[in-house]
């Protein structure tokens, strides 16, 4: 069956050790097979979702206790739900704002950190909004889907904090600008462009001969066309997910699993000293 599966990874072709290029799972040798393509890559990029912070107490969307079984993304996580029923989005985001102020970084966050200051990774590019990865210590990191560190009057621009938008939501439901307008935290909805640094992020991985994607489905593009992107000039992709993604038959290894479980076990290998750093 694995070897059914590595024939159609993108390495096998030009890889002589053709039957250690596919791996699945969290057993010792997948584990080794991760550290190794960590250890000789020259230029990885860690892409990440929202399964590397449910550890932190943070809800991921399609997992088995995602928001999505309980919300209505039409309604709370779109740029037109936003504008038809602004109220709804507010206390949806007020919930995830104060969820989020409260969590710490996990594990996972502290792995990745360490990994880049080890000099194997060049940084996270992230789908998440919730900071966590820069609080773990990572330096370079490319947040795609923007942050909930500040937010901007859609009729002005004038920018204000989270916490006075969380405020006025409390007291009113709505957060308004002294001009009238709406005040939406600096977060990606579906229909609307993502952050800059969604550019950079496409630049960096065109460079890296290793993706390390971590607790995303895969499903959200543009995003998601990362991967084919890294593929397509033959860098090698590890992918760490407990349930299936669409690029898993491409990958090089596949830590199927645990991702706290997967990052201690990945860093006694690597030497990596998690409490400390
Ligand atoms: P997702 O919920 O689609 O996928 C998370 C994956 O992580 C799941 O496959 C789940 O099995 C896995 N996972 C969860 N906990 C895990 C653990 N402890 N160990 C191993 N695997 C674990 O999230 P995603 O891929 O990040 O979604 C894509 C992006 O879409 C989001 O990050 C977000 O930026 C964006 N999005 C935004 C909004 C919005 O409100 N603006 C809404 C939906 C999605």
């Amino acid at each position: 069956m694995i070897f059914g599966l590595a024939f159609l990874g993108n390495q096998v072709a030009e890889n002589p050790g053709a039957d250690e290029t596919f791996a699945m799972g969290l057993g010792p040798g997948e584990i080794r097979m991760a550290a190794r393509l960590l250890r000789e890559a020259r230029y990885a990029w860690a892409l990440t979702g929202a399964g590397v912070s449910t550890a932190s107490g943070i809800p991921d969307f399609r997992g088995p206790q995602g928001l999505w079984r309980t919300h209505d993304p039409e309604e709370v996580s779109t740029i037109d739900g936003f504008h038809r029923n602004p109220q709804a989005f507010y206390s949806f985001w007020l919930w995830r704002f104060q969820n989020m102020r409260k969590a710490q970084p996990n594990p996972v966050h502290k792995l990745l950190a360490a990994l880049e200051a080890r000099g194997l990774l060049q940084g996270v590019i992230t789908q998440n909004i919730d900071g966590l990865h820069q609080r773990a210590g990572s330096r370079r990191v490319l947040e795609v889907h923007g942050h909930v560190r500040s937010a901007t009057c859609l009729s002005c621009g004038r920018k204000y904090s989270m916490e006075w938008v969380a405020g006025e939501v409390e007291r009113e439901g709505l957060a308004r600008c002294a001009c009238g307008g709406l005040v939406k935290p600096d977060v990606v909805l579906f229909g609307e462009p993502l952050t800059p640094d969604f550019e950079v992020a496409q630049r960096e991985v065109a460079k890296a001969d290793l993706l390390f994607v971590l607790g995303t489905s895969l499903t959200v593009w543009p995003v998601a066309g990362l991967v084919p992107l890294a593929l397509g000039h033959g860098a090698r992709l590890i992918i760490a997910n407990a349930e299936p993604t669409p690029y898993d038959l491409h990958s090089d290894v596949l830590l199927r699993g645990d991702l706290v479980v997967m990052s201690e076990l990945l860093a006694r290998v690597l030497e990596v000293d998690l409490a400390g750093s």
